[in-house]
């Protein structure tokens, strides 16, 4: 094996890849993570983390993927920062680009996560980072004594409603329906905030311009009867569910109809030595515990597929 070959290389550096990383450094497989931005993926823009086990009180998003990232580099696993951008087969090998450089490995786990979708409205694009915004966390401090609008129903939109009600006078939550996807326990909470209004079969149409280039409103549409209003808003943050970073990958695995990697049930893809793990993948529950145990189940698969395509034995 030479020294740019690996014997794992992992695309995404979130909880699942972090944790397939740990896996198999500790398996002491030749391992390299590459993850375009910091490592923590997603988790990163979660002020704070309530569901995952060994907490308590809960813990920051960032607190706890920086001490993801800690244990499995204390495994001596490498990390680069810099973005897949093309994955082939080569002989018995696979061959990763990333950011120019070239990397051979035996196998593959695709852990590049999931980004925030846009809604497409008129006014979106042009006012992101005007006023329009994926990430409460980042940008609700700009929100102080302001009135904001959340778009979505599912756990993303009750939680960021429900940090934005620290800074913002008043939080309108518009949902495409009259029930809430999210869980009971943030149903609940939303349901008691006083600063949250939720507005039940109402979308936004359109995101308006103030006369600062910033948003300085949103048009909403009530779905049951037809009837458009405005909403005096600076804010407009939109969590209408996520689309999978599988670009890079069309006809290299198989995707499902929504581009999430398809997998059978140890997280093999269609492509063999190549493993999908986290919200990457094609699955019915995306939560950070879920994350972590298919980051574990693929690392595990990669160290027996190597030990017995290349007869590396356990020593
Ligand atoms: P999600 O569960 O897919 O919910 C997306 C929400 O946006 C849904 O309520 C959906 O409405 C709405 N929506 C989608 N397209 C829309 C459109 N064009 N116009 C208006 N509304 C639209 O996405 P998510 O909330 O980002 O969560 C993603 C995954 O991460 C989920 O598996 C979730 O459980 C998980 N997550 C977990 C936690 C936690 O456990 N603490 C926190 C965050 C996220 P409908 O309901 O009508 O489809």
């Amino acid at each position: 094996m030479t020294s740019s070959e690996y014997d794992l290389v992992i695309i995404g550096g979130g909880p699942a890849g972090l944790t397939a990383g740990l896996y198999a450094a500790r398996a002491r497989l030749k391992t390299r993570l590459v993850e375009k931005l910091s490592p923590g993926g997603q988790v990163l823009t979660t002020d704070w983390v309530e569901n995952y086990p060994g907490f308590p009180e809960g813990v920051s998003g960032f607190e706890l993927m920086d001490k993801m990232r800690q244990q499995a580099e204390r495994f001596d696993l490498e990390i680069t920062s810099s973005e897949a951008t093309a994955v082939e087969r080569q002989g018995e090998l696979f061959r990763l680009r990333h950011d120019g450089e070239e990397l051979l490995s035996r196998t593959i786990v695709i852990a590049t996560g999931a980004l925030p979708n846009t809604l497409g409205v008129p006014g979106e694009a042009e006012l992101t980072g005007k006023g329009v915004s994926y990430c409460a966390t980042c940008d609700g401090p700009f929100y102080k004594e302001s009135e904001v609008a959340v778009i979505g129903g599912g756990d993303t939109a009750a939680e960021e409603a429900l940090f934005l009600t620290r800074f913002a006078s008043q939080v309108h939550l518009c949902h495409r329906r009259d029930e809430l996807r999210a869980t009971g326990v943030l149903r609940e909470r939303l349901k008691a905030e006083p600063k949250v209004r939720i507005h039940w079969s109402t979308t936004v149409t359109a995101i308006e311009k103030g006369e600062s280039g910033q948003v300085s409103g949103a048009v909403l549409k009530d779905l049951k009867t037809g009837r458009t209003s405005r909403l005096p808003v600076q804010g407009v943050f939109l969590f209408v569910g996520t689309k999978p970073v599988t670009e890079f990958l069309k006809g290299f695995v198989e995707l499902d109809s929504q581009g999430f990697v398809k997998t059978d049930p140890e997280l093999a893809t269609s492509q063999a030595g190549v493993w999908a793990a986290g919200d990457v993948r094609s699955k019915t529950l995306r939560q950070i515990s879920t994350a972590v145990g298919d980051g574990a189940v693929a690392a595990y698969q990669a160290e027996r597929y190597i030990e017995n395509k290349f007869h590396v034995p356990r020593k």
